[in-house]
């Protein structure tokens, strides 16, 4: 340690001002630009300081860096949104039609660590039109303020990814970079035989996850617990464990239901907060 002292002190002592510089009657070199001091003298021994255009640099290349960060951050959580309408449709953009449920979506953003601790996410149900999507996404992009990366997709998209990753040899999404899910519109198409595979097998990994997921529907319970074939009645079952709030979101209305087991954890969690 002390050698390198000696070295950055002789090395001092030996210097000679640059073009920009000059000595003041005190022998010390100074910035000819902010008329700064660029040595200091401790004990008789000179020491290298920054001047004020030196400081200024550092700092101006400290606030580029954080800059680079920030974008490239946020860049990485726009990654899961896959479709940009979904960007738009935050909190602040609340026509406040629907109160309670607003106040729901907060509450779920404020105890999300809870709510990923229970695997415990809110399905919005109800007809069309009615702000599903809009409390849905609304919650994805406040989560991603907080730096949580949502992934934001249908399970069309989700389908479509593995068939193309399966059949294409593309990349298939990551989901284990995620720590919520948002699936609108589930019911709302049909599916082939090769398409109910592959949806299986995505839910399957959504749900190995244990990620709470947040999920819209057109569907009312009785259809979402029980469709048409036993196919979607695994794929559904899966995705709504992993949903156990229920939103029906009607008209100005909206009414609360919940599944069972983890409602109660999840109400103590949302209301202890509040
Ligand atoms: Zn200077």
């Amino acid at each position: 340690m002390m050698e390198y002292f000696e070295a950055i002190t002789r090395r001092q002592a030996a210097r000679e001002p640059k073009q920009d510089e000059y000595k003041d009657e005190s022998g010390l070199i100074m910035c000819r630009k902010c008329r700064q001091p660029l040595q200091c003298r401790i004990k008789g021994r000179l020491f290298p300081v920054p001047c004020r255009c030196e400081r200024e640099a550092d700092e101006k290349a400290r606030a580029a860096l954080d800059e680079f960060d920030r974008i490239q951050r946020e860049k990485k959580l726009n990654e899961g949104i896959k479709n940009s309408f979904y960007k738009d449709l935050t909190f602040d953009k609340d026509d406040g039609r629907h109160r309670e449920v607003s106040k729901i979506c907060c509450d779920f953003v404020r105890s999300f660590k809870e709510a990923e601790e229970l695997s415990a996410g809110i399905l919005f149900y109800g007809a069309c039109g009615l702000g599903k999507t809009f409390h849905a996404a609304s919650i994805g992009n406040a989560l991603l303020k907080r730096n949580i990366p949502v992934l934001f997709s249908t399970l069309r998209y989700l389908i479509d990814d593995r068939l193309s990753a399966k059949y294409n040899g593309t990349e298939k999404i990551d989901l284990r970079k995620y720590r919520c899910f948002f699936i609108d519109d589930i019911g709302a198409e049909q599916y082939t035989k090769q398409d109910l595979d592959a949806a299986f097998q995505v839910v399957d990994e959504l749900y190995n996850t244990k990620k709470p997921l947040l999920i819209t529907s057109n569907m009312n319970m009785k259809m979402l617990e029980h469709p048409d074939s036993l196919e979607l009645e695994r794929i559904y079952s899966r995705l709504l464990e992993r949903a156990p709030k229920r939103i029906l979101v009607d008209g100005d209305k909206s009414r609360l239901t919940e599944a069972k087991n983890k409602r109660l954890l999840l109400d103590a969690v949302l209301s202890s907060e509040t």
